[in-house]
């Protein structure tokens, strides 16, 4: 097994131990890279399954959702949902994104049009370093352009039954959205979708045929101490039962609740913590094939950004960047001087684990079903398809509009990662292990950087959609959101 090989190369005498405190999509990436490597792995989970927490709909290969954001963070984007779409291939829903301007926004296309082109170049560059880069489809592709009269002459096209190229991807969009409410050009964007549930089910079935790591679920870390050479852990389990492990490492990778263990750990950090909610709406007399739809608008006014993703079945998710949408009052929180974790409110703590009211979930959902239909009339038929998908996300440092941002450390032993978005996990970890193999505690093989995780490669891809189905039955949600989209 590629793992156990590698181990002797990773490791000199006495294993390395690591510990991973949280089994969302950075821990479970950590323990996935590193067990992959040989390296001895203990990763805590607080629920019942891995990468459980916020959702993840949106492959942010550009950055381009973001007009506000720095050229930096749309090229670091670009490369980690690179390594990401090779680092996890199934959870990929590979349709483009399209993103339109409507006219009764301030913003010009213009914004976005030279990054666009900055990002192509970046793009070009990354695959002549590494053909197998090369996942985003061809670089003259990467983004296309549409005026008025190529959105009329699209109109007149039948809907495609499997749409291959930007045109026909473009076609719904030319026969259903008004073109008088959009400034031109309209961009269609290789940023795809993806599976939260696919990527859990990569992630357990990778973790699953791994000697060198193992699970906790339902265990929660409640205590931690330094040695002299690593942390001693406590976990609990659901039962209250508690055990301790020494390691020699520890990753904390707890989310929007990373500022417990920093505080357990006596570390303070500055940060803050958003919770947000997508929704699901089912779309029955859905006419054709959908990309995924951004109509841009001033975060948290009511033309805030509305966001349609498509999924299987003619269900969609949802985001609509109002306060009475997506976002919530009160719901960004930071750190303060006592505490490394910003104190979100009860009820929206008890929200991010499911407690949600169906009267609550209907009515902001409708508004996420009205706030879209203002671009697209036919849409008004949509209805509520189930829960909200929902989480805390945690932005490090002082600037809430931070994108990407990946591992931090505490003096030699202890990292944290804090993700904004999902895509920056690999990069955080190989951040850790280059700052491990620095200290000389491990030994890296060469070409450890590249991101395909030995551990999932011979995974088969029916094998996950089946597990990811499992899964998004038992977290009650439809299991269209688990299916490839477009379907293979
Ligand atoms: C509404 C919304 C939409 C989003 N959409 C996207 C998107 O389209 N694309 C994208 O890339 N990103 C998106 N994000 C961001 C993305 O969800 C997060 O960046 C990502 O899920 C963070 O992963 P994580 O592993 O850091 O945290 P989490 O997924 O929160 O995982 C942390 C884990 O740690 C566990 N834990 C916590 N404390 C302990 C403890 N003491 N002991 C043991 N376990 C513990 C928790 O149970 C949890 O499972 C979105 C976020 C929100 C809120």
């Amino acid at each position: 097994m590629v793992g156990s090989e590698q181990a002797e190369l990773a490791t000199s005498a006495a294993p390395f131990r690591v510990g991973i405190v949280g089994g969302g999509v950075a821990g479970a990436t950590a323990a996935l890279k590193m067990a992959g490597l040989g390296i001895e792995t203990l990763l805590f989970e607080a629920g019942d399954s891995l990468v459980s927490g916020p959702p993840i709909c949106h492959l942010h290969a550009g950055g381009n959702l973001y007009r506000e954001i720095s050229d930096e963070q749309c090229i670091a984007l670009l490369e980690q949902s690179i390594a990401t779409v090779r680092a996890y291939p199934d959870t990929v829903n590979r349709r483009p994104t399209v993103i339109a301007i409507p006219t009764s926004d301030a913003g010009e296309p213009d914004t976005i049009l030279k990054r666009l082109e900055q990002l192509t170049l970046h793009y070009k560059t990354l695959i002549e370093q590494d053909a197998d880069n090369e996942v985003l489809g061809h670089p003259e592709q990467y983004f296309t352009l549409y005026d008025k009269h190529d959105l009329a002459r699209l109109a007149q096209q039948s809907l495609p039954d499997n749409p291959q190229t930007p045109d026909d991807w473009l076609i719904p969009v030319a026969k259903y959205m008004p073109h008088d409410k959009f400034k031109f050009p309209l961009v269609v964007v290789q940023e795809y979708g993806l599976s939260v549930f696919r990527l859990a089910a990569t992630a357990a079935l990778g973790l699953e045929q791994s000697q060198n790591c193992r699970v906790h679920l339902n265990n929660t870390i409640t205590q931690i101490e330094p040695l002299t050479e690593g942390w001693r852990i406590e976990s609990t389990d659901r039962d209250g039962a508690s055990q301790v492990h020494d390691v020699d490492f520890v990753i904390n990778a707890c989310g929007f609740r990373t500022g417990k263990v920093d505080d357990l750990a006596s570390f303070s950090r500055k940060r803050w913590v958003e919770y947000k909610a997508a929704y699901v709406a089912h779309w029955p007399s859905q006419p054709g094939m959908w990309p995924e739809v951004i109509v841009h608008g001033d975060r948290g006014t009511p033309q805030g950004m509305a966001q349609l993703t498509p999924y299987a079945n003619g269900f969609v998710q949802l985001h609509g960047m109002t306060h009475d949408i997506t976002l919530f009052d009160g719901g960004l929180v930071a750190s303060t001087e006592a505490s490394a974790q910003p104190n979100l409110p009860q009820h929206m703590v008890a929200k991010a684990g499911g407690g949600w009211e169906w009267t609550e979930i209907r009515e902001r959902t409708e508004r996420a079903i009205s706030h879209f239909s203002q671009w697209l009339p036919e849409f008004e038929h949509a209805e509520v398809g189930g829960k909200p998908l929902c989480g805390a996300q945690q932005i490090p440092g002082e600037d809430p509009s931070l994108r990407a941002a990946d591992a931090t450390f505490e003096g030699e032993r202890y990292a944290r990662v804090e993700l904004v978005k999902a895509s920056s996990a690999l990069q955080a970890a190989d951040r850790i292990l280059a700052h491990c193999e620095q200290h000389g505690w491990i030994s890296l093989p060469a070409g450890w950087e590249n991101p395909t995780l030995p551990l999932t490669v011979s995974l088969d891809s029916d094998a996950i959609v089946e597990k990811a189905r499992r899964l998004a039955i038992n977290r009650d949600y439809p299991d269209a959101l688990a299916l490839p989209f477009p379907q293979q």
